[in-house]
């Protein structure tokens, strides 16, 4: 799949819910969203007849995300279907790792190949201040990424969402773990939506973050681990793992774009802040074909985005990016 810039387009994440277990400041209201009505979901059996039509255009990597995706029942139902698809070669998955203890090891069974962890603290009561939700909610987390790495989930990423005065001094604890342990630690831009503009001035740019770092260790540009992802690498000398920033905002990759999502309830939106979609629900459920949509969404996928620092400008109305799976 080309679009109209000539980006090859091979790579698609998939929103299977847009409801969360935790209530991230920069991410949800407390109060949460007005959800996605149970039947306007895209069933499994659906999802996978999408990728199966992309994967015959070109579709060659997905990732399962959310809100969060653990909290829809029956995930690896769907990993393991998508596993029969042709064509497609990788299926990772996004999660806060909360309930991930109970199921790394039949996710991986079924076919996850790869685990990208959001854990935006170090400190169990900050977590809990952050997420909005008890501390116990931290340690359920962390013993979601142990289980992960006894399953053998690698490489793990973990992303990390830097803000001023909330989470930044603790860039260099972040830093360590990647010194005894193989964590791709990816330090992720705050980026703007419509719901938490409130924030604007907590934005710390990856040069500042990095520039910081190099004040407190060493750091060597390295290649990073395999993956889709648009991030940067560095290692500490003779660490295992490597420490990432993911820049939206600062230096945005979208000349480089490779991706579509897809919501939960079927929209195909070529953009992360762009207002840009087009319905496959209604051609699926109408006459099973998804090919034309697909090709339409492609042949207007813009070339970037407009998005701003301290504005939602530029954000296609986004009112968080649990609607669209991050
Ligand atoms: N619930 C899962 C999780 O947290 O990993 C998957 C969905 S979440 C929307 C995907 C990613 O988007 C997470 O890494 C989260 O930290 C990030 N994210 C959400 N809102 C963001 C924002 N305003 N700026 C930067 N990253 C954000
Ligand atoms: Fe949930 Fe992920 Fe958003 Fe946090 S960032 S509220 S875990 S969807």
């Amino acid at each position: 799949m080309k679009d109209q810039f000539g980006r090859g387009i091979d790579y698609l994440r998939i929103s299977v819910t847009d409801k969360c277990n935790l209530r991230c400041t920069y991410c949800m209201p407390v109060e949460g969203l007005p959800w996605i009505p149970r039947a306007e979901l895209l069933s499994y059996e659906e999802v996978a007849e999408v990728v199966r039509q992309m994967a015959a255009l070109g579709l060659r990597r997905v990732r399962l995300t959310g809100g969060e995706p653990l909290v829809r029942r029956d995930l690896p139902d769907l990993v393991r279907q998508l596993r029969e698809v042709e064509g497609i070669e990788e299926i990772s998955l996004s999660t806060n790792a909360i309930l991930l203890d109970g199921v790394a090891d039949e996710l991986r069974d079924a076919g996850v190949d790869r685990l990208n962890i959001s854990l935006d603290t170090l400190r169990r009561e900050r977590f809990a201040e952050l997420a909005r939700r008890p501390e116990r909610s931290f340690d359920a987390t962390m013993a979601g990424i142990a289980a992960a790495e006894r399953v053998g989930f690698h490489p793990l990423k973990i992303n990390v969402v830097v803000m001023r005065g909330v989470n930044d001094d603790e860039l260099a604890d972040f830093a360590a773990r990647t010194r005894d342990r193989p964590w791709h630690v990816r330090f992720i831009e705050l980026m703007p939506t419509e719901g938490n503009l409130f924030l604007s001035d907590r934005y710390v740019s990856a040069d500042e973050l990095i520039g910081r770092l190099r004040a407190l260790t060493a750091l060597v540009p390295v290649q990073g681990p395999r993956g889709n992802g648009p991030a940067t690498y560095f290692e500490i000398p003779g660490a295992q793992g490597t420490v990432g920033v993911i820049t939206p905002l600062s230096h945005n990759y979208c000349s480089k774009c490779n991706r579509m999502r897809l919501t939960a309830d079927g929209r195909l939106r070529t953009c992360l802040f762009g207002t840009h979609e087009v319905d496959l629900k209604r051609p699926l459920r109408e006459t099973g074909d998804v090919g034309a949509a697909v090709r339409e969404a492609l042949a207007g996928k813009p070339e970037r985005h407009f998005l701003r620092i301290g504005t939602a400008g530029g954000s296609g109305g986004l009112s968080a990016l649990s609607q669209v799976g991050g």
